[in-house]
């Protein structure tokens, strides 16, 4: 029962992403589905997995960490949540991609315990687009800047911004986030800055994702659409 639930779901997100590509005359391939599977048991993890996904989504370290572990090496795991200085050395090396770099300090830290690693590790600056005080991530003016900043460390490397768009009730409503978070990329990657790259564009959830691939997302960010409601309480 949860096996076809979870497939069912999976096929429907699927479907919705390639139909918001054709309307923006964009190919599949470049839209990458992140599976978000934060709070979910590693049962339902395999389920996708074996569908065939292989980029997950976390926001927790230890949840992460232990679900590297159990899970099949071949997973691409994405850091999406806030991370402590503190923490970074448990996901260093293990990691696609962490992107949540919102300051200079998160970046320098990364940078250490990369090194110790002896890998680079690929970040996306986290913009908060709309400004929304109950969440992380640089305003857009201060993009630029950060990115100069961080491009100094070579043990990381910016691929491109990540932001998390308010909750609305009409996924319509955050179009003009989303393309002014095209548009700053665009900005960017046009200083040509050393060790800067603005080919990632990680936004749109469930509530809003099809916007955001219309705007110009390459990685969607989906949770409740493929794995259902989260319950925290548990
Ligand atoms: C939980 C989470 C998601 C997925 O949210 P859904 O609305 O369940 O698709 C995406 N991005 C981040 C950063 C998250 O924390």
């Amino acid at each position: 029962m949860r096996k076809e639930e979870l497939l069912e779901n999976l096929k429907s997100v699927e479907e919705r992403i390639e139909a918001a590509c054709d309307r923006a005359g964009r190919n599949r391939e470049d839209v990458t589905l992140i599976a978000v599977s934060k709070t979910m048991p590693i049962e339902d993890l395999q389920v996708i997995y074996d569908a065939g996904i292989r980029q997950f989504g976390e926001n927790k370290v230890q949840e992460l960490t232990g679900k590297i572990e159990t899970m099949p090496s071949d997973i691409n795991w994405h850091m999406i949540g806030h991370l402590q200085r503190n923490k970074v050395k448990y996901i260093a090396g293990k990691v696609k991609m962490i992107h949540s770099v919102d300051s200079y300090r998160l970046a320098e830290e990364i940078n250490i315990q990369a090194k110790k690693k002896g890998v680079i590790e690929p970040v996306l600056i986290e913009i908060n687009a709309a400004d929304e005080a109950s969440k992380f991530g640089v305003r857009l003016d201060e993009a630029k800047q950060l990115c100069n900043e961080v491009a100094s460390l070579d043990s990381v490397k910016i691929m491109g911004l990540m932001t998390i768009a308010p909750n609305v009730v009409v996924p319509e409503e955050n179009r003009e986030i989303f393309h002014k978070i095209k548009c700053l990329a665009v900005d960017i990657e046009k200083e040509n800055i050393d060790n800067v790259d603005m080919s990632i564009i990680s936004m749109g959830m469930t509530n809003d994702f099809e916007v955001a691939i219309e705007e110009g997302a390459t990685h969607v960010r989906v949770g409740t659409a493929i794995f259902g409601k989260r319950n925290y309480n548990i």
